[in-house]
């Protein structure tokens, strides 16, 4: 049995499930501050963690799978950089850290860790039987991006390729969470969106944005960034189906035929002219946590 494990900025969630995905138990949703502001991050997770197991019965737990919001090196065992991941003083809590290593130290069972927009394109296939070039976006406090082409994930020389919420913009100047100035995560993202809220609309709660103002020039600014990044993938992978996601596009009454016309409109004439299927599954929120035990299955099967 494989405990699924996805940590995202804002919330974590987990349960235990079998190697095809299939939850053997309720998925449970934590804040993650609650072991991001804890003095020793990795052993309130795995307090958490052992407590849950404990009362699904103990079972037999052999691995921990995770998805993290950050860049993670090939072996999936450290983190390079986890900007949307800190702690109430703004400290990272698992950057440059062999997360693996020190919550199986904590656990006492394996661990395997991955990008936490891996798993949730891995699940995503899974659910919508996808084949050929995909690829994934995913708005949620960060800007995430995946691409899987015949069923073998992008990860590059050391792990970190498609990190491109982190590619600085010429002209902007807003500094991100992960210290560079310009990236398009500072003008794309649910914490961008959520900036945006706070200084223009800061009567509207974060959830009705949409519903109040999704005609707002504003907002609508903001919908066309959101267009980029897939116009630019779009263009560079000529994809069989694009998988819109993540919390942003999940919000009341956002725009999203909008959003799939601005990324076509920005992609490359060719791509547009015979466009991608597009994708938008919102039916399981704990959808990374199922692509987690996707993941270690599939590590597994390609080792044996
Ligand atoms: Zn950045």
């Amino acid at each position: 049995m494989i405990l699924g494990l996805d940590i995202g900025g804002t919330n974590t969630r987990f349960a235990l499930t079998d190697e095809y995905g299939s939850l053997f138990t309720a998925c449970r949703v934590i804040k993650s501050a609650v072991f991001a502001d804890a003095d020793r991050p990795f052993q309130k997770l795995a307090s958490i963690l052992k407590e849950y197991i404990q009362q699904a019965g103990a079972p037999s737990v052999e691995i921990i799978s995770a998805g993290v919001p950050a860049t993670v090196s090939k072996d999936f065992k450290t983190v390079f950089c986890a900007p949307n991941l800190k702690s109430a003083e703004g400290k990272p809590v698992f950057d440059g850290l062999p997360v693996a290593e020190l919550l199986s130290a904590e656990m006492g069972i394996p661990v395997l860790v991955n990008k936490d927009v891996n798993n949730l394109l891995a699940c995503d296939m899974v659910l919508n039987h996808l084949t050929g070039t995909v690829v994934g976006c995913y708005i949620g406090t960060g800007f995430g991006t995946s691409v899987c082409v015949d069923g073998r994930f992008i990860y590059g020389k050391n792990g970190y390729a498609m990190d491109v919420g982190h590619v600085s913009i010429l002209g902007q100047k807003g500094v991100c969470g992960c210290g560079k100035e310009g990236c398009i995560e500072t003008f794309a993202s649910g914490a961008a969106l959520n900036r945006l809220r706070l200084e223009y609309f800061p009567e509207v709660p974060g959830e009705e944005l949409f519903l109040h103002h999704a005609s707002d020039p504003l907002v609508s600014a903001f919908v066309e960034a959101c267009a980029q990044l897939p116009a630019f993938l779009l263009t560079c992978f000529d994809p069989d189906y694009v998988v819109l996601g993540g919390g942003v596009l999940e919000m009341p009454g956002f725009p999203i035929e909008r959003l799939k016309d601005q990324i076509l409109h920005y992609a490359g004439k060719a791509v547009a002219s015979d466009p991608p299927c597009f994708i938008e599954d919102t039916r399981y929120p704990e959808r990374g946590v199922i692509g987690a035990a996707c993941f270690a299955r599939a590590y597994y099967r390609q080792r044996d």
